[in-house]
């Protein structure tokens, strides 16, 4: 007993891992490795929520975030949860925003860890102060510029005794000054700065949220920065930059120059298929929400038996159907438990509805027979009238979601196919949010909600969310958009073409860009 315990305790860890700024894509690899490994998680204000969807299901997420003054649990708790998480043997990671050591205590938390016998790992992280100006233009050191660059806080830790910052070094420093946090105290510290000799006319910039889709810059002087900030309203966290790199910024601003910058975006598909439309827009500059309404599901029972016989028999049909990437999916899931060697699909010939259908079937190895030009079930069906002539008695397999719509099934049908259905999948409604996009929804709403299919609006509903007054709405094709209507919705856009790169260019239609 004691042996083992010894054992558990030794294997317990904690990954102190910087979470980068804010945008995913800067979170390095280790980083990422850390969050799929951990047991636990410890995240907080300024590590987004958005990484969690890279951990366990099963894993345990702390939110132990403070905002200035109203901590949620204080860094002695904080320390103590690291102690006792690890020594329960659990691989623990603490996601602490930008980098771990740069004013982010992540020094204090490894001496904890280490004085009580811890096992730790550091994994550093892209630091707010380099990354917040990058997303702003703004290069923290140039060559035409500077040959310096100095880092502080403006924030004073009220436990120290006062002026522990030297305002006359900082100010007498050469080259590009980054701070981090004191937005509040923006005024005094200004003024210090100039009582020491800082040139009143030195550029100076604020960046607020950088590199998530929230980012917002002001601009000034040392002499008027601090009321540009107060007219504008504008609020912590943001990294101030001071210097004459600020002015390169007229030039290379590419983050909030993108066609959807300062948008918010909500998309609702599985969480597996979320990720390529989020990365498209994010690409063009969108505050993407992800917000999976449906996951898809192996279907069950009966349906499951009478999917794996069709499949069993797939080599004896004229024409397998295929209408979804789902379908594909779980159609060689399904055959390979059955077979070992492809060539057990035999000589069958392949429909296919809409590329990404296609394009699955192409991974893994074959080529689609008959692809309508219109990607819906009636194209499908028009699509065999035309280059097959008469369908009677062919035998067909249709590799199907439970509840589909039956167009395709009716026109077989009644042209005399001998149709098999094959229910391939079942979508059920998401219930999760671990990334915590729905409460963000709830809470600061968006500017557009895309739907790409009729069981995500289904869901979307299903859910128990509602739509904020003002918001738009994007739809990938006619069916999905009837199902938006029978909700009592407006279809604001409609894809012109029923795809994901067609829905995106909605959305940027919709959005002016
Ligand atoms: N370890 C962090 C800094 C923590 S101190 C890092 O390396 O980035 C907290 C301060 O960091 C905030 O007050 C703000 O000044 C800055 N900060 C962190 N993330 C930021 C972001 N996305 N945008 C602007 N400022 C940010």
């Amino acid at each position: 007993m004691s042996e083992s315990k010894a054992t558990s305790k030794s294997a317990g860890i904690v990954y102190l891992v910087g979470a980068g700024p804010g945008d995913p894509g800067l979170m390095t690899l280790r980083g990422r490795e850390c969050i799929e490994m951990a047991d636990v998680i410890l995240y907080d204000y300024l590590s987004n929520a958005d990484l969690l969807k890279w951990a366990k299901p099963e894993a345990e997420r702390i939110y132990v975030g403070k905002k200035a003054k109203d901590h949620t649990l204080p860094q002695g708790g904080i320390n103590e949860l690291l102690v006792q998480k690890a020594g329960e043997g659990k691989i623990v990671t603490r996601l602490k925003g930008g980098d771990p050591l740069v004013f982010g205590r992540g020094g204090e938390e490894a001496q904890e860890l280490r004085a009580a016998g811890v096992r730790f790992e550091i994994v550093p992280g892209i630091s707010s102060s380099i990354a917040g100006p990058a997303y702003a233009g703004i290069p923290v050191t140039h060559r035409a510029h500077n040959a310096q660059l100095t880092i502080f806080t403006g924030h004073e830790d009220p436990t120290k005794a006062e002026s522990s910052i030297d305002y006359e070094q900082i100010a007498k420093a050469p080259g590009t000054k980054v701070m981090l946090m004191g937005v509040e105290r923006l005024p005094i510290i200004t003024e210090k700065l100039q009582e020491h000799g800082l040139d009143p006319e030195t550029p100076v910039a604020l960046v607020r949220w950088a590199t998530t889709g929230n980012q917002e810059t002001v601009t000034g002087t040392i002499a008027t920065i601090a009321e540009v900030v107060e007219k504008a309203g504008f609020k912590a966290p943001a990294v101030c930059v001071i210097g004459g790199v600020v002015g390169l910024r007229d030039e290379l601003n590419w983050f909030e120059n993108r066609p959807l910058f300062g948008k918010r975006i909500v998309v609702t598909r599985t969480r597996t298929q979320i990720g390529g439309v989020s990365r498209m827009l994010r690409d063009l500059g969108a505050d993407v929400l992800e917000i999976p309404t449906i996951r898809i599901g192996r279907s069950e029972g009966d349906d499951l038996r009478g999917f794996a016989e069709m499949v069993q028999g797939a080599h004896a049909y004229d024409w397998l159907i295929f209408t979804s990437p789902n379908g594909v999916d779980y159609f060689f899931e399904m055959f390979f438990k059955l077979f070992d060697d492809i060539r057990a699909i035999g000589g069958a010939r392949i429909a296919s509805i809409g590329p990404g259908t296609t394009a699955k079937l192409k991974e893994h190895g074959l080529a689609v027979d008959l692809e309508p030009q219109k990607s819906v079930a009636e194209g499908l069906a028009e699509a065999f009238e035309k280059e097959i002539g008469s369908l009677e008695n062919l035998t067909m397999f249709w590799a199907r979601a439970e509840g589909a719509r039956d167009v395709l099934s009716q026109r077989l049908n009644d042209a005399g196919v001998m149709l098999d259905e094959g229910i391939a999948y079942r979508t059920v409604p998401e219930t999760d949010d671990p990334t915590g996009a729905v409460a963000r929804f709830k809470e600061e709403g968006a500017d557009i909600i895309t739907f790409t299919s009729s069981s995500t609006v289904d869901c979307f509903f299903e859910m128990g969310l509602e739509l904020p007054e003002g918001i738009k709405i994007a739809s990938i094709g006619p069916i999905t958009s009837d199902t938006i209507r029978n909700h009592g919705l407006t279809v604001d856009i409609e894809a012109e073409e029923h795809n994901i790169p067609g829905l995106v260019a909605a959305v940027r239609k919709l959005a002016g860009a």
